[in-house]
């Protein structure tokens, strides 16, 4: 049975599970809400253990055929599970903006056309991937990529298209069944996707949509032994739930998570490129793991640094998202604004300098102001943990030596900037130990590359050749070259 369809901003939206190749209702629902306004937007289904009972066994159904397929077999259902997505461009850009309050104008720009390209690009790079035959002098290793089986990938509320189909799109280009779980918080963007699958044809099972909250119908799908890998992005304190979970059942992890990242001003920077790339950082009303939150800027320069900064700031247009014009939008949940505005608070109470912004944003209810807090110490807590909305510090340095250990100085390790002489920012990124690190830029990513966090930020990359050593068994035939003598004394 499915529930009726619902129309969000002109865009009809199911607000059912889909489960081989069907759309699945539940009896329990939760509401889903715009953040822009909190206007309702609809009663989404809540799964339940049966339901992420059916959706594994669906997909470990469909895992056989969809894997013997090969890559050449699946890249025509993957095309046209892109032209579906590419077909729907402004619905996508629509409903997550009044869903999640992302901008409309880059879903349209940005984010639809590099969703498309998460499920083409790995289709078409699993097509060049080749046995790797290894020649030793008494066999010949034939080294192959198999799929896993049945995947599960768990999607935050921040960016859930982009983050849904990063994921999916390599673990179905490699030959894996993907059960999909929603986030709770801006779910919609999801349910459309499940349109595309539906509409490219993917047989039943291939890929499956959850909705409803983590500790439900997440808990339950993680839990199911009969996963074969699971692929979450989101946060710390989730992470340790799932991988302890699948401990039990030894199932592989992939964890992308929070970040702390440092913004490095170096004293030979192009002050008013660094000053535009610090005010990106409030992009998406802070709600960016891979934003440079903590700005590390050298003594010699904060003052100007910080008038450029501040420049920037003043321009920043605060609106609503469905707004061209707009260039931060809202939070995501009253509960995060209130977790946002508690950093702040705590902060203040313990001797930090709001030098602007720091409470909320009259445009809207779930609206803060771009914040920035200096006069800190590097264990403050503003320091140490994600806020993650528009709330950046500044610490100052004056040498390699001190802002390096500045930028090492958290429990985090997911990206970072630094802006400088190009050799010397080069020097300085070396001994940042970061996943990634952008000089004199920020946020060129390119799907051949790896990336992911360490320490607190994460295990595993994903990405290029590194999604496919992921969600792939490395299997190893060997072919001797003489005739094999069976001997109990050979080793
Ligand atoms: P979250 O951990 O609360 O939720 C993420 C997902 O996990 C949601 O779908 C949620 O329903 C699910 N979940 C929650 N509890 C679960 C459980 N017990 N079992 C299984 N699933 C469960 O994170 P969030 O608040 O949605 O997202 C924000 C976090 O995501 C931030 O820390 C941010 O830095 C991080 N993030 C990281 C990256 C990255 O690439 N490293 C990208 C985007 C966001």
């Amino acid at each position: 049975m499915s529930a009726p369809r619902f129309d969000v901003a002109g865009v009809s939206v199911s607000p059912d599970h889909y489960i081989d190749g069907r759309r699945v209702a539940s009896d329990d629902t939760f509401a889903c809400v715009s953040p822009i306004d909190q206007t309702p937007l609809g009663d989404i289904a809540s799964g339940s253990a049966a339901h992420t009972d059916a959706a594994v066994t669906s997909a470990a159904r469909a895992f056989s055929a969809w894997a013997a397929l090969g890559a050449p077999g699946r890249l025509p259902y993957l095309q046209r599970f892109a032209d579906a997505i590419g077909r729907r461009a402004e619905a996508f850009a629509v409903l997550e903006s009044v869903d999640a309050g992302v901008l409309r104008s880059r879903m349209a720009h940005g984010v639809v056309p590099r969703a498309m390209q998460n499920i083409t690009w790995f289709a078409e790079h699993a097509m060049t991937l080749q046995d790797r035959v290894i020649e030793t002098p008494q066999a010949r290793h034939l080294v192959r990529h198999d799929p896993a089986g049945v995947v599960a990938v768990i999607t935050p509320w921040n960016a859930p298209l982009m983050l849904a189909t990063w994921k999916i799109g390599p673990a179905l280009a490699s030959g894996n069944t993907v059960v999909l779980k929603a986030p709770e918080w801006a779910p919609l963007t999801s349910s459309l996707l499940a349109d595309c699958a539906h509409e490219a044809g993917l047989p039943p099972g291939v890929f499956q949509l959850l909705q409803g909250p983590g500790n439900v119908t997440g808990a339950a799908l993680v839990s199911d032994a009969r996963l074969a890998r699971i692929s979450f992005t989101g946060s710390v304190a989730t992470a340790k739930w799932i991988a302890t979970t699948a401990a039990a059942n030894l199932v592989p992890c992939s964890l992308e998570l929070g970040g702390k990242s440092a913004f490095i001003v170096l004293a030979d920077a192009d002050l008013d490129a660094a000053a535009a790339t610090a005010g990106l950082m409030y992009r998406n009303a802070g709600q960016v793991c891979l934003a440079g939150t903590r700005l590390l800027v050298h003594a010699d320069v904060v003052r100007a640094f910080t008038d450029k900064l501040r420049a920037q700031v003043e321009r920043l247009v605060v609106g609503d998202p469905r707004d061209g014009a707009t260039e931060i939008g809202p939070i995501i949940h009253l509960r995060q604004l209130e977790r946002v505005q508690g950093f702040v608070d705590r902060a203040v109470a313990g001797g930090a300098r709001v030098v602007w912004g720091g409470t909320r944003h009259p445009f809207g209810a779930q609206y803060f102001a771009p914040t920035l807090l200096t006069d800190l110490r590097q264990h403050d807590e503003i320091v140490q943990q994600e806020v993650f909305g528009p709330v950046l510090t500044l610490q100052t340095f004056v040498g390699d030596d001190e802002v390096v250990e500045l930028a090492n100085g958290t429990d985090y390790g997911l990206g970072g900037v630094c802006y400088g002489d190009e050799a010397h920012a080069i020097a300085v990124a070396q001994r940042v130990r970061t996943g990634f690190l952008w000089i004199n830029s920020f946020g060129i990513r390119d799907l051949a590359a790896p990336f992911g966090g360490i320490k607190r930020s994460g295990i595993g990359r994903e990405g290029g050749d590194w999604s496919f050593e992921f969600f792939c068994d490395v299997k190893d035939v060997i072919v001797p070259k003489q005739p094999f003598k069976a001997s109990f004394s050979h080793r």
